[in-house]
């Protein structure tokens, strides 16, 4: 069994998901406790929980412990199921975060997995879902990865109701990846949003952050915006937001968001987006400082030798480091300190799909 102390590194709900990814991928019972031990309401919250649940019943796992604010829980999975499958947060929990949990077990199916999952796309301190579609993904697909994602709907704090839809091919491998230098910016693409408000906020948003982009990126900038007339506004919530994403010469692929919320002008939503990127591309790495933690899993999964830069080595990447090291036994290599520009390479395990999958 895999003992995890949840309290370990960063403390919150990633140590969960990535101790129960990974041994949901190896097939291996892990026990964790202290779960989510340095946020302010420790234990299982509703995202978590349903993530746990949701992978349980793809992994046809026993699981003891699964309540809210459990703060231990044993995880036993047995066969990961292709199929489809249905999950309901019920509040404005990140979907994002429901699928981080899922995607690593979903790719060593014995066929395809199709998720419907309804809940939150655009939330703070989570990959909107626009991110996870044009940057997580896109990057994953190099390494082999066979997933994509759509939004039906958008969802937001407090009342969710989002729905996305994700379907994961198998594949028999991952393989490793060099991403070192990105190369210079080829062009710049964002989405901005705003549902259950006027159309003139996602304009503004776009436009603040075009205008932030144009002064500082030397590549054609092209941010669209998305919003609804009345009657074909079908969302739960008002909401508002960006995602913005710079695709490098060499493949590298860096974003980042800025969300709005009552009070904070729509210029101020797109700039801020537009000067993190600005920032982020300064560091000349080639994955943001979201993209490098979420990518730990798969780079130690993958089959030789991985290395990436990243703009910032966050804590949330280190603790993801300490944990895969711990579970699947492999020795990254990192080459920076704690929220600077890092280097992180790894020699994956080139773990195979049990099912006979061929990629
Ligand atoms: P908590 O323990 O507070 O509930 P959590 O379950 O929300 O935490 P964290 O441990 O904080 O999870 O992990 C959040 C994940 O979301 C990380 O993988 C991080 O990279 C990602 N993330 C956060 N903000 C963004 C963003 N703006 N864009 C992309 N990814 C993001």
């Amino acid at each position: 069994m895999i003992e995890i102390d949840g309290s370990m590194g960063e403390g919150g709900g990633a140590v969960l998901r990535t101790a129960l990814a990974l041994g949901a991928v190896s097939g291996r019972a892990v026990h964790i406790y202290n779960i989510r031990a340095k946020r302010d309401k420790p234990g299982l919250q509703s995202q978590h929980l349903h993530g746990v649940e949701a992978l349980a019943k793809i992994t046809g796992a026993k699981v003891s412990g699964a309540t809210l604010q459990s703060t231990e829980i044993i995880f036993e999975p047995r066969k990961i199921s292709s199929g489809r499958y249905h999950v309901d947060i019920g509040t404005a929990g990140s979907t994002t975060l429901i699928l981080q949990i899922i995607m690593p077990a979903a790719a060593f199916a014995d066929g395809p997995v199709d998720i419907e999952i309804r809940g939150g796309t655009d939330n703070p301190l989570a990959p909107p879902i626009d991110y996870l579609k044009n940057v997580t993904l896109p990057f994953l697909r190099r390494m082999g990865y066979r997933g994509e994602v759509e939004c039906l709907r958008r969802g937001h704090y407090p009342r969710g109701g989002g729905i996305i839809r994700a379907k994961i091919e198998p594949v028999e491998k991952l393989r490793a990846v060099t991403l070192v230098d990105p190369g210079r910016v080829l062009r710049v693409a964002g989405i901005a949003h705003a549902v259950r408000l006027p159309a003139q906020i996602a304009t503004r948003i776009a436009h603040a952050a075009s205008l932030e982009l144009i002064r500082s990126v030397s590549a054609p900038v092209n941010i669209k915006t998305e919003s609804y007339p009345p009657e074909q506004d079908h969302h739960l919530a008002p909401g508002a937001g960006i995602t913005i994403w710079a695709e490098t010469e060499h493949g590298a692929i860096i974003g980042t968001s800025a969300l709005g919320r009552p009070g904070k002008p729509s210029e101020q939503v797109g700039r801020e987006a537009a000067l993190d990127l600005i920032n982020q591309l300064r560091t000349g790495m080639a994955c943001d400082r979201y993209l490098s933690d979420q990518l730990i899993p798969y780079l130690a999964l993958a089959e030789g030798n991985s290395e990436i830069t990243c703009a910032s080595l966050t804590s949330h990447t280190l603790t993801n480091v300490d944990l895969v090291q711990k579970i699947l036994g492999v020795k990254f290599l990192v080459f920076g300190e704690l929220n600077h520009p890092g280097r992180i390479a790894v020699s994956g395990i080139g773990f195979k799909n049990p099912s006979s999958v061929k990629s």
